[in-house]
């Protein structure tokens, strides 16, 4: 297959165009920044290992009726999806409070949430990824209530199903950011990349608030040994079927 135009270049990956027309090429890089890109780094083979992290979770929720824009991983860190209309939104569910939640709302690090709490924040780095009401979102146009009201659904059904996946690798699925699109029908599709960059993973076999983390908060708070905790997630994962 031979790899056409860049087509966008972000934080974490870069789009190309491929010889089909409704499918794109994402390569994931091994750079990574935190805080609005404020701190920069790099983690080796995190493209490696996020691609295939995230493609393994695309089938699986594919496999439970989930629709995602996932079609195949040619190599290590490249996954071809199929084209679709981003929504300019950031999906975040929550099962215990961390980061900002906390930051913003006084709720200790650690809390089990009564039940899942389902945010939309506006992707817009100018704007520094602001919380959205449900009100702003719909001035903005940013989705239609329909679309809203499905976001929902869909956040928290793949919740659940993250939820039963993450348990059997022995992992506790604190929160996680998913971002949606759209296709050539007008269908919601889950896109862009679920991985240890979007979640935040605790190790069920230790208890001490450092050491059983296995997410970017090890590098957002240079806690050390990033690689080899995004080593361990994607072993884990791959070895646990849904
Ligand atoms: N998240 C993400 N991209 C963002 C913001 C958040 O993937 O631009 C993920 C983050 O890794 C965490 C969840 O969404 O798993 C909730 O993040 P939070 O709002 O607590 O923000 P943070 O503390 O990361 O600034």
């Amino acid at each position: 297959m031979s790899t056409l135009q860049k087509l966008y270049e972000g934080k974490a990956k870069i789009l190309y165009q491929t010889n089909e027309p409704d499918v794109l090429l994402a390569h994931f890089k091994d750079d990574a920044t935190a805080f609005n890109a404020q701190k920069k780094g790099r983690i080796q083979n995190k493209g490696e290992m996020n691609c295939t992290i995230a493609a393994h979770l695309f089938r699986q929720l594919a496999a439970r009726g989930i629709p995602t824009h996932f079609v195949d991983q040619p190599s290590p860190n490249e996954m071809r999806v199929r084209a679709v209309k981003i929504l300019p939104l950031e999906v975040v569910v929550r099962n215990i409070a961390a980061g900002s939640l906390c930051q913003e709302t006084g709720i200790p690090l650690g809390t089990v949430l009564p039940q899942p709490l389902v945010e939309f924040y506006y992707k817009n780095d100018g704007l520094g990824d602001p919380l959205l009401t449900r009100d702003r979102l719909l001035l903005l146009e940013l989705a239609t209530p329909e679309q809203l009201v499905q976001l929902q659904q869909m956040a928290l059904q793949i919740n659940t199903l993250l939820q039963e996946f993450f348990n059997q690798c022995g992992i506790t699925l604190v929160d996680f950011k998913l971002e949606f699109g759209l296709d050539a029908d007008q269908t919601l599709v889950l896109a862009d990349e679920i991985s240890p960059d979007t979640c935040r993973l605790w190790n069920q076999a230790e208890t001490d608030p450092q050491q059983r983390v296995m997410d970017k908060d090890r590098f957002r708070h240079d806690l050390g040994s990033v690689e080899s905790a995004y080593e361990q997630v994607m072993q884990r994962v791959l070895a646990h079927q849904l």
